[in-house]
C-alpha cells in the first residue's frame, strides 16, 4: 500500500541541514505488521510521518497506493489521511477537558457516539467512557488513542512508540490488541519501538541507522 522509492529527507536547521532519511526504499504490503528500531536521531519518526502523508520528501518519491502522494491535491491528501491512516503516539495525547468518549468521537467524520463506544468496548474499556484522562491510567489512556485511532475506520495503523510510557504489563496489554488489529481486522500496521519486547508482536522488523534502512 505505501512504497518509499529513494527517499530523502532533509530539514533546515538554520545555515546547516539535517539529512533524516538518506535514499530509503521500502514496500509496506497491505496487512503486513513491521516493528521499525534504531537509535534515537536514525529517522524512525520521519519516515512515519511520510507514510503518515504529514510530510513530503525533499527527494524522491512515496507512493500510496501506486500514486505518487505528491500527485495528489492537498485535500485529496487530507482525505487520504483521514480515510486510510491511524496514528498512535508516545504520549496519548488525548484532549484532558474531553472524556473517553468524546476524545474518541472527535476525529469522526460524522459524529457517531454508538460507534465510538463500541470502539471503547473493543479495547476494553466499557464502563470507563466519561473518564476525564486524570482519571486514566496510563495503559487506559493508550486504549483510548487507540481507540480514537480508529474512529475512521484506517486500514493502515501508525504507531511512534506507543510503548514508550508504559510497563510491562500494559505494553503486554497494547501489543497484544494491535497484534489483534493485524490478525483479524486485517490493519496493516507499522510501529516504532526501542523495546524489543514491543517489537516482538510485528512479524517484519526492520532496522534504521543513519537515515536509512539496514538489514
Ligand atoms: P528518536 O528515537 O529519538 O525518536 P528518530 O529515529 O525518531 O529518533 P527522527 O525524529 O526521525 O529520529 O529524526 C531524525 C533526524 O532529523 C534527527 O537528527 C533529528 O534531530 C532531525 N529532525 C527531526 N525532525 C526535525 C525537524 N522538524 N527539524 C529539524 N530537524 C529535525
Ligand atoms: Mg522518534
Amino acid at each position: 500500500v505505501i512504497e518509499f522509492k529513494d527517499v530523502w529527507k532533509t530539514y533546515p536547521m538554520g545555515t546547516e541541514e539535517v539529512k533524516a532519511l538518506r535514499g530509503v526504499n521500502l514496500k509496506i504490503k497491505k496487512g503486513s505488521f513491521i516493528a521499525i528500531m534504531g537509535p534515537s536521531g536514525s529517522g524512525k519518526s520521519t519516515l512515519l510521518h511520510l507514510a503518515g502523508i504529514l510530510d513530503t520528501p525533499t527527494k524522491g518519491t512515496v507512493l500510496m497506493n501506486g500514486k505518487n502522494i505528491e500527485d495528489y491535491s492537498g485535500k485529496e491528501q487530507a482525505k487520504l489521511r483521514r480515510e486510510n491512516i491511524g496514528f498512535i503516539f508516545q504520549r496519548f495525547n488525548l484532549m484532558p477537558q474531553l472524556n473517553a468518549l468524546e476524545n474518541v468521537m472527535l476525529p469522526m467524520i460524522t459524529a457517531d457516539k454508538e460507534k465510538a463506544k463500541k470502539l471503547l468496548d473493543k479495547v476494553g474499556l466499557s464502563g470507563k467512557y466519561n473518564r476525564l484522562q486524570n482519571q486514566l491510567s496510563g495503559g487506559e489512556q493508550q486504549r483510548v488513542s487507540i481507540a480514537r485511532a480508529l474512529a475512521n475506520d484506517p486500514t493502515i495503523l501508525l504507531a511512534d512508540e506507543p510503548t514508550g510510557e508504559l510497563d510491562t504489563q500494559n505494553t503486554k496489554i497494547i501489543m497484544e490488541l494491535i497484534k489483534d488489529l493485524n490478525e483479524k481486522d486485517g490493519l496493516t500496521i507499522v510501529e516504532v519501538t526501542h523495546n524489543p519486547l514491543s517489537a516482538e508482536f510485528a512479524t517484519e522488523l526492520i532496522k534504521m541507522q543513519d537515515g536509512n534502512i539496514i538489514r
